[in-house]
């Protein structure tokens, strides 16, 4: 095309818009820096501003904020969305930018995010939250991208608004879902674990602590109440800590009957008094559907910044160990615990087909004359790698995988083969074991090969054990073989008293918890006064558990108590440290009075 010198109106025809700008497009090739008139068919007219006419439709129909600016951020067209946004109808958007419509801060913030994006170029896709005109919070995803020439030149932008407020909350309530213990509402182990990391990672004077919360008798409560009144029992336990904790502190339910609590940003006294508070909450009853219990707790106690966690299951590892219901506080060098199910399992198994399980046994004396009327057979496992292992901690493992009954076969056959030693002897029986189809013929067989007389055999069981027909079935059976039973841990459970009717019972054993505050003369003390009554009319031995100074003893003889156990009068040995029968005067034999 020649060139056009300096013409200043020149008149462009063309069939439709595309062919006008095809044209307008070689005339300014040349140089032309005039007025254009495009002279275009009316149909072609019509089509554009029906197109155009169309898209805007189509945009307003969409419920998202839509808009476009040219590259010196002006707006040129916005949808309806995008007007309730502003607030201002689009004759007051078209044709400003960004700092004609926000306030300053915001249209910083929002020319900022355009530069970026012509920088950049491409598209950009980013979380906000927005407020709109009517005062609503939203969040949005912002979906931005440059408009271009045919040629690729940036010649502006376009965006839009995508509401996503109801995912997020969805997403948040999931969170919260994630986060939580249903049954107590209480943080669970992984929101847990994920604050304990936060808190060690922040730095500052005083690192966190961690307070690893086990309820000793939950398996009791549960057992012998039933679920739901275990489910009542476990919240209430979340409050008391919440209550303990009522200046901050989270509390978490890790699972089962575990609680943890951890405290940040308090010096050492303050954290100090937390422990006092929750060890002193715990103690007091707590009411659950309608039955008053106190809970019971073994704690660990951790602070720092290094191994927190495991410090604090090693210090509640140690509370546990030292006979339950105590709070500890880790020291370096405390023994580590290993937690491992799984591996206690195999190690387990393997221990009991070695032959490497032992049995202790602790005396059950008169406490007239400290003659010793029996031994309870407790069992002992000593692992290659851990060292001694506690009965609470692998019994339950066995007792889960079913490796309870060979376990118990076990220690069925070596207590009474050992029977000889005293005039009883006690063995404890799981109330899995109970169920067992065949249990009965496995006692028969002990006794059988052992040769020891069926009565001198006693089998403790708990009022967990008979919940069930087959379970009582069974007792019967172990009663018909000549063996006595015995209903441990007496006195905590509802049914207790209405058992001993149904149950053909020849011992009770009193919960140690009646002996630990038998000299406050409190309602413990009337009760276990009571029990030892309604025992004598029945025509039962009543055993008083876990006796450990000179003053329960005297106390429970004073209330009627003529058979006892405990730490003081004899702690669980091996057979071969254990006078064979008869008399035991704990200052004689120091041996009786060491750890087991
Ligand atoms: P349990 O039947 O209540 O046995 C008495 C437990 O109390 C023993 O713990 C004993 O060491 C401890 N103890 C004895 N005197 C005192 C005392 O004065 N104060 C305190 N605080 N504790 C005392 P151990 O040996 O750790 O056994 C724990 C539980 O494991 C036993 O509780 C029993 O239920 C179970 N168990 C032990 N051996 C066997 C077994 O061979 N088979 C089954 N199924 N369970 C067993
Ligand atoms: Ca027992």
């Amino acid at each position: 095309m020649s060139r056009v010198p300096h013409p200043t109106r020149v008149v462009v025809a063309a069939d439709d818009l595309a062919g006008a700008v095809a044209k307008l497009e070689q005339l300014r090739a040349t140089g032309f820096d005039g007025v254009a008139e495009v002279l275009l068919a009316a149909d072609a007219v019509q089509q554009a501003a029906h197109t155009t006419h169309q898209l805007q439709t189509a945009i307003d129909n969409i419920p998202a904020p839509i808009f476009s600016k040219d590259a010196g951020g002006v707006y040129g067209a916005c949808n309806t969305a995008f007007e309730a946004y502003v607030g201002v109808s689009r004759d007051r958007i078209i044709g400003r930018t960004v700092h004609g419509i926000w306030s300053k801060d915001l249209a910083d913030v929002y020319a900022a995010a355009d530069r970026a994006l012509f920088d950049a170029g491409g598209k950009q896709v980013y979380d906000a939250a927005v407020v709109y005109a009517d005062g609503s919070r939203h969040e949005v995803t912002f979906y931005k991208g440059v408009l271009t020439d045919e040629h690729g030149a940036v010649t502006g932008l376009s965006g839009a608004m995508l509401d996503i407020t109801e995912r997020r909350v969805l997403e948040r309530r999931l969170q919260e879902l994630a986060d939580t213990d249903p049954l107590t509402g209480a943080a669970n182990r992984a929101l847990f674990t994920r604050r304990v990391d936060e808190a060690v990672a922040r730095p500052g004077d005083c690192p966190p602590a961690v307070l690893l919360i086990d309820l000793d008798d939950f398996k009791g409560i549960n057992d012998t109440l039933g679920h739901e009144v275990g489910d009542h029992f476990l919240i209430a336990v979340t409050g008391v800590l919440r209550d303990a904790l009522a200046d901050g502190g989270l509390v978490a339910r890790l699972g089962g009957d575990e609680f943890a609590v951890l405290l940040e940003d308090r010096a050492e006294a303050r954290i100090e008094q937390v422990v006092r508070r929750v060890v002193a909450a715990l103690a007091r009853p707590v009411e659950a559907a309608g039955h008053p219990l106190t809970p019971r707790a073994s704690i660990g106690v951790a602070r720092g910044r290094a191994d927190l966690l495991r410090h604090a299951d090693i210090a509640l590892y140690a509370a546990k160990d030292g006979g339950k219901s105590r709070c500890v506080h880790y020291r370096p060098g405390m023994r580590t615990r290993v937690i491992d199910h799984a591996a206690t399992l195999t190690a387990l198994r393997r221990a009991l087909a070695d032959d490497r399980l032992t049995l202790h046994y602790q005396p059950v004396v008169r406490l007239g004359d400290r003659t010793v009327t029996g031994v309870e057979a407790l069992v002992r496992w000593t692992d290659p790698a851990r060292g001694p292992v506690p009965p609470a901690e692998f019994l339950p493992v066995a007792e889960r995988s079913g490796l309870i009954v060979p376990l118990g076969e076990w220690v069925l056959r070596a207590a009474c083969r050992d029977g000889g030693q005293a005039p009883m002897t006690y063995v404890n029986v799981s109330a899995r074991e109970l169920r067992e189809t065949g249990f009965a013929d496995r006692v028969a067989t002990a006794l059988a090969i052992s040769g020891l007389a069926p009565d001198r055999l006693v089998i403790e069981v708990t009022e967990a054990a008979m919940d069930d027909a087959a379970a009582l079935a069974g007792l019967h059976r172990i009663r018909d073989l000549g063996a006595r039973i015995a209903l441990d841990d007496f006195g905590i459970g509802r049914a207790s008293v209405a058992l001993l009717a149904e149950v053909p019972v020849a011992v009770v054993k009193v919960h140690r918890s009646f002996t630990e505050r038998i000299t406050e003369n409190g309602r413990h003390t009337a009760v276990a006064r009571a029990l030892a009554r309604l025992a004598d009319d029945l025509g039962i031995d009543a055993v008083a558990k876990g006796v450990e100074t000179a003053a329960q003893a005297r106390r429970l003889q004073e209330i009627g108590y003529r058979h006892a156990q405990g730490f003081h009068i004899g702690r669980p040995l091996p057979r071969s440290d254990h006078v064979p029968a008869g008399h035991i005067d704990p200052s004689a034999r120091p041996g009786l009075g060491c750890p087991n």
